[in-house]
């Protein structure tokens, strides 16, 4: 796509973060802007279902997993959170007996968390405040939060797990980061998504890009939400972009995380088949128009360009920064032929 001037990426944390970064390498090699950068513009909407209270603090960890990992301040090793982080804070928190012991925030990310809160206090939107924190990372993309109000994506237990019982909503994070999404789930619920609106430039972005990409996300509880806002799915159905997709799971697995657990809540295949037709095609109704699977999982297209898709086989697995470009370039490829 030689006139390719605005892509806009529905992220979530670790599986957006790292695709954008790829997607930005790839664009500065084959758009360069003559400075260093890329001439397309990307904007990257980005979960805000995961936010929560903690410590008195608003933190947001998807936006600051694709903030840290496109500012090069992100562990490598965990895929979220600071490189050379520190737990003292949070160990003298705990030794108030306050704090949850199965959600650490690090002395460096807790700088983050303060600022932002600070912000908001002030009277800032969310988005003022990602905008704000993101002149020091530099990510090089305009990340937006989905939303200024606050989404918080909780999930409804089927049995009951320590002090909670059966039938009760407890925090995603909660959820995934204390149970490991090992106590069963029988359906997630995003409180405030009723009254939530898009975040100001959110729609636009959809409306005016040339590429709408969904990247390896967790397609129930990262891109599931963001898509659920009002507003949203509608403008990706209509958008005179072209929408493709990367494939979060590969040979039938979740490549990190858990996102099999979420996937069984809403009845959908562990697969990339599966996924993909979750999505669906927009010719028929559906969202994308493209969706990229790995090798592994290549006898899944010809069910997938049945059901009106344009799909392809390439290497989806995230090993570092060059081969991630190979896949964003694959990925828009597709998405000129879709
Ligand atoms: P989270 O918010 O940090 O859980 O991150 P995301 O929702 O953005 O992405 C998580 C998903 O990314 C995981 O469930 C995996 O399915 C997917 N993922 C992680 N690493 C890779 C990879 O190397 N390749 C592919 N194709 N998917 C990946
Ligand atoms: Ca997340």
């Amino acid at each position: 796509m030689t006139d390719l001037q605005r892509v806009t990426v529905l992220a979530g944390g670790v599986g957006g973060a790292r695709f954008t970064r790829g997607l930005l390498a790839h664009l500065k090699d084959a758009h360069p802007d003559g400075t260093g950068g890329s001439r397309v513009s990307v904007t990257v909407v980005v979960n805000t279902g995961d936010d929560m209270t903690l410590d008195g603090l608003r933190v947001c960890p998807d936006l600051d997993t694709v903030m840290y990992t496109l500012g090069g301040g992100v562990s490598e090793e965990q895929g979220w959170g600071r490189a050379d982080e520190t737990r003292r804070v949070s160990s003298e928190i705990a030794a108030y007996g306050r704090g949850w012991d199965w959600f650490t925030l690090g002395d460096l990310d807790l700088g983050t968390h303060i600022v932002r809160t600070e912000l908001l206090r002030e009277g800032a939107t969310l988005s003022e405040a990602t905008e704000y924190l993101c002149r020091r990372w530099r990510p090089g993309a305009r990340l937006l939060p989905m939303s200024d109000r606050p989404v918080e994506t909780h999930v409804r237990l089927g049995e009951a797990a320590d002090e909670h019982p059966a039938g009760s909503l407890i925090h995603f994070e909660e959820w995934w980061v204390r149970y490991r999404a090992g106590v069963v789930a029988t359906e997630f619920v995003q409180v405030g998504l009723e009254s939530a609106e898009p975040a100001p430039g959110v729609l636009e972005a959809i409306r005016d890009a040339d590429v709408v990409m969904v990247p390896p996300s967790n397609p129930v509880v990262s891109v599931g939400t963001v898509l659920n806002l009002p507003g949203v799915r509608e403008a990706v159905r209509h958008t005179s972009a072209r929408v493709v997709g990367v494939s979060p799971i590969i040979g039938g697995a979740a490549v990190r995380g858990m996102a099999d657990a979420c996937l069984a809540v809403i009845g959908v295949e562990t697969s990339a088949q599966a996924v993909g037709l979750h999505y669906g095609a927009r010719a028929n109704g559906g969202l994308i128009d493209g969706w990229l699977l790995d090798e592994a999982d290549a006898e899944a297209v010809p069910a997938l360009v049945d059901a009106g898709l344009a799909a392809r086989a390439v290497p989806l697995w995230m090993r570092d920064v060059p081969t991630t470009a190979r896949m964003a370039s694959e990925a828009l490829d597709l998405a000129s032929r879709a």
